[in-house]
């Protein structure tokens, strides 16, 4: 399972630079947005704009451009470290609707994985699944029986949010502080993102990037901490 967690970019914008271009235009000229829209063919002129306009400070900007996510194999343990940022829309499989058939899909962290005690841990996995179907089996509804659930059990989802909250996003949890998991799941939305729009390479970065330091109480040595 060392793919996961599994994400595709189900959709973005057709025009991500150029949308973010009229919007930053449109609040500083005296033309019709569309007029700006069907003038707008140089990149460079439209990066240069984007960028200064950024660097201001004036991230509404791109808030009109949307990206939609596919994510599966991930825990529920990292999914709700996802669901807490407020800006973002979700659609996640219910454990409530969904009874677990076999052996429900779970994750091992890589230090479980590599530790001695990675056996222990799969049997207690079996344990609980074994204990889940029995539950189902007597009659109880999978929404109470998910109560034994643990919090590696996988989700899938759908993650849909705009690009200020992917900066966001990817400010916080890229940073070496964050766990792991979620880790790895937000640099494959940002790396899924860069694919299409290699100008954003500069802004979906950890946080201490942006600074130009680190601000948490322990750094990873990438940048100097805050003094
Ligand atoms: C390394 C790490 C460790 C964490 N540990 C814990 C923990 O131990 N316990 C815990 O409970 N949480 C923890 N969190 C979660 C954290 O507290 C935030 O809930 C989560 O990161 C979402 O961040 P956010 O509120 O900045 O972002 P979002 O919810 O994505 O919001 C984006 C921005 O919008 C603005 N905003 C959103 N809602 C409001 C509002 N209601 N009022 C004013 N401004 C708003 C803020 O500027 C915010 O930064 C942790 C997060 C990280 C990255």
């Amino acid at each position: 399972m060392s793919d996961f967690p599994i994400v595709d970019l189900l959709s973005k914008p057709e025009h991500t630079l150029k949308t973010i271009y009229v919007a930053c235009r449109t609040c500083y000229s005296a033309l019709y947005p569309i007029k700006i829209w069907e003038d707008a063919t140089d990149e460079e002129k439209m990066l240069n704009l984007v960028k200064k306009v950024l660097a201001s400070g004036h991230h509404s900007t791109v808030e009109h451009c949307q990206f939609v996510f596919a994510v599966s194999g991930v825990s529920r343990a990292c999914t709700h470290q996802l669901v807490r940022h407020r800006h973002m829309s979700f659609s996640q499989k219910s454990q409530r609707y969904v009874t677990e058939k076999g052996e429900f899909e779970y994750i091992t962290p890589k230090k479980i994985e590599n530790s001695s005690l990675n056996e222990e841990y799969k049997e207690m996995m079996k344990k609980i699944s074994d204990f889940y179907a029995k539950m189902v089996e007597a009659g109880i509804p999978a929404e109470d029986a998910r109560s034994v659930l643990p919090n590696a059990a996988t989700s899938s989802l759908i993650v849909s949010l705009n690009l200020r909250e992917l900066m966001h996003l990817a400010q916080l949890r890229l940073c070496t502080n964050a766990q792991l998991e979620i880790r790895t799941l937000v640099k494959k939305m940002c790396d899924l993102v860069i694919e299409q729009e290699p100008w954003l390479k500069d802004y979906l970065v950890p946080k201490c990037e942006i600074k130009g330091y680190c601000d948490e109480i322990r750094g990873c040595g990438r940048k100097p901490q805050k003094v």
